[in-house]
């Protein structure tokens, strides 16, 4: 939900007046102040002016977005992480995760205090248990906790909550870092697959070392995973990239091998005329994307991570539709 319809919502709920009425007084005062405002901005003016304060009502997880203060919120905990340790600029500290949900969608929690972090830690807080959440902000939509944070235990009963991944169902143009997007767009440009090498057992990158050993016998470099230790044939994994435009805008999308074998058999990656031909295919073609909207370090932009690809398949759609009668 956009941020204005959100506070047009709440202000029609607090001041008892109706949708068109506010709208018209939004309208009035953006009018009034030249334009030289946004919508949201003469919606809180309104607000102000009507006596209504946003920071003492709990909001729904849907309506969480990055950036807000104050933010109170009631929900039930669904998975909670392990706490973890972390050391940045010489500074150590720790860390705790856990997610969170009501009927509306799911989002994580941060936890920065030790305190708030002893309660997990200590399990006075778990898995099933209702939390209420008061004065924490938001980072993506994220909801983190400072010192001055309150976290603690609720008595009010929560039923059904959302647990599966809340997707926004967007356009390129409005995606935030953080999110999980479904996106329809058209694959405009499709990179040459790269390749890198993981260890058979387990799947993780492997690290090239150079041992004495091996180079004596005129072997070179060999490869190492950090948990099974030296790996003789590593395997190959793809990493494709392409470009999504949807209208709005256009985003690299990043694709591991679980997603490309279910396009392609990885093998066929590495043959120049399968991959090419593959590509052919692929750009033009109109998909479903499903992944998570993350910030790519060395480019310092937005890009997504593929966690489904699905070609539109134009006549099954049609076929669904003509069912619907
Ligand atoms: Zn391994």
């Amino acid at each position: 939900m956009q941020n204005y319809e959100l506070l047009i919502e709440r202000i029609v709920k607090s001041s008892g007046l109706d949708k068109e009425e506010v709208e018209r007084k939004v309208e009035a005062k953006k009018a009034k102040l030249s334009g030289l405002i946004s919508k949201e901005g003469a919606a809180q003016i309104i607000a102000a002016e009507l006596g209504i304060s946003f920071e003492d009502q709990d909001l729904k997880i849907s309506e969480l977005m990055g950036g807000m203060r104050r933010v109170n919120v009631v929900a039930k905990v669904i998975n909670i992480f392990p706490v973890r340790e972390y050391s940045k600029n010489g500074r150590e500290g720790k860390v705790a995760n856990f997610i969170v949900a009501d009927d509306t969608g799911n989002t994580r929690v941060v936890l920065w205090d030790t305190n708030h972090i002893s309660l997990i830690e200590e399990e006075k807080i778990k898995v099933g248990d209702v939390v209420e959440i008061k004065n924490a902000s938001t980072r993506d939509s994220e909801i983190h906790l400072s010192g001055f944070s309150e976290l603690k235990k609720s008595l009010t009963v929560i039923g059904d909550v959302k647990t599966e991944t809340t997707v926004s169902e967007g356009t390129l143009a409005e995606v935030k870092r953080g999110q999980s997007v479904r996106i329809r767009g058209v694959v405009v440009q499709v990179f040459q697959p790269r390749f890198y090498s993981v260890c058979p057992q387990c799947n993780k990158k492997v690290i090239a070392v150079n041992t004495g050993a091996l180079s004596e016998e005129g072997k070179g470099e060999g490869f190492k995973c950090v948990e099974h230790g030296p790996v003789a044939v590593p395997k190959d994994r793809a990493i494709l990239n392409f470009v999504l435009d949807d209208g709005t805008d256009t985003m690299r999308v990043v694709m591991f091998s679980d997603q490309i074998v279910l396009l392609i058999p990885e093998e066929d990656l590495k043959d120049a005329e399968k991959a090419m031909a593959f590509r052919d295919d692929l750009i033009g073609t109109e998909i479903y994307l499903s992944g998570n909207v993350k910030r790519n370090q060395m480019f310092n932009n937005l890009e997504i991570v593929a966690s489904g690809v699905e070609k539109i398949d134009v006549e099954a759609l049609i076929g669904e539709l003509n069912k619907k009668d």
